[in-house]
């Protein structure tokens, strides 16, 4: 192992929190506000501007209406298909490499740490989740489809812990890549979260950015209700600065997990314990997982 990070830090924990419970949090915050806030199943498929303001269709089945918002925020993801229907652009950014992850039982007892086992053939990271789990993300040279037992034998050969497989455990493979929109807003639409920029997973934090992206989003909303004046420049210049800053973190966190030989793994291993030391420590752990975006 080349390097650990302690998560559990009085001043600065990093808290882990699984999907389910996230989206819990987020739906029981949006009931509390406006209960009919939430519709699930409808897909906005079209708009256009009007004297009302923006028009969408709406579609839920086999059901079509159109209804109308003074400013449309589209958080509809990577994809973003309102980002194309305003042709926003949608710019590749450095930063691609393929992974294969899990969750598991801890094994071993390895604390509330995230470890780095930097191999020739790539790095695994390890992180602590709740009830006693674990992420393990590998890296590995081609967007093969995962499988628990290939993933268990990369993990043994990289770092020599062995994975128990439980049933309920399964491996996903994902492409990390990263991407920005050219412009965040067209006139009273504004994009928000991956719909803006999709930030690579490996200490990427796109969903943090996100939320980030609707803290500041919040007050511009307000002041554009109030005098009727669309204008998200102030908006798309903090994030867009903040989207940079991560996607340059994230790209140096892949860059020192590509596999690596000879001089060159040296070298990394070197900056890998450098990082490590004591003076170094804080802004390491402040860079690899994000803060201060
Ligand atoms: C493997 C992996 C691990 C990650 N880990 C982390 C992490 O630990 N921390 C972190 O901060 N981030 C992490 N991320 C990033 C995070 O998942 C994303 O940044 C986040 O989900 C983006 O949220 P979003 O709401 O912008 O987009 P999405 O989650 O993609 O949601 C978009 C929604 O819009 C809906 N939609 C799309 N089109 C339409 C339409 N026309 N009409 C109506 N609805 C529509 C979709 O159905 C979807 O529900 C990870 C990503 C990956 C791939």
């Amino acid at each position: 192992m080349l390097a650990s990070l302690r998560l559990d830090d009085a001043d600065a924990p990093v808290l882990t929190l699984p999907q389910w419970r996230i989206e819990e949090l987020l739906r029981a915050r949006l009931s509390a506000l406006d209960p009919r806030a939430l519709r699930t199943g409808t897909a906005i498929s079209g708009l256009r501007e009007s004297d009302a303001g923006i028009v969408m269709r709406r579609t839920s089945g086999e059901e079509t209406a159109e209804c109308a918002a003074r400013i449309v925020v589209a958080a509809d993801g990577v994809r973003s298909g309102i980002r194309s229907a305003l042709d926003l652009g949608w710019r590749q950014c450095r930063g691609t490499a393929h992974y294969v992850m899990t969750d598991a039982g801890e094994v071993t007892d390895l604390g509330a740490r995230a470890h780095l086992f930097c191999a020739a053939s790539g790095i695994v990271e390890s992180f602590p989740l709740p009830d006693h789990r674990r992420r393990w993300v590998a890296r590995v040279g081609t967007p093969d489809t995962a499988d628990p037992e290939t993933l268990a034998a990369i993990i043994r050969e990289r770092t020599g812990i062995a994975l128990t497989a439980a049933p309920q455990d399964s491996a996903s493979a994902f492409t990390a890549r990263q991407h920005r929109a050219a412009r965040f807003a067209r006139g009273r639409v504004v994009l928000l979260g991956d719909a803006a920029h999709e930030l690579s997973p490996i200490g990427g934090q796109g969903m943090n950015l996100g939320w980030i992206g609707a803290l500041r989003l919040a007050p511009e909303i307000r002041r554009a209700l109030r005098d009727d004046r669309a204008d998200f420049r102030r908006y798309e210049r903090r994030q867009q600065r903040s989207a940079g800053r991560a996607r340059r973190r994230a790209r140096f966190n892949m860059a020192m997990g590509r596999p690596v030989r000879g001089p060159v793994r040296g070298l990394r291993d070197l900056a890998a314990r450098v990082l490590g030391t004591r003076p170094l420590r804080g802004i390491a752990l402040r860079a690899f997982t994000m803060r201060g975006l």
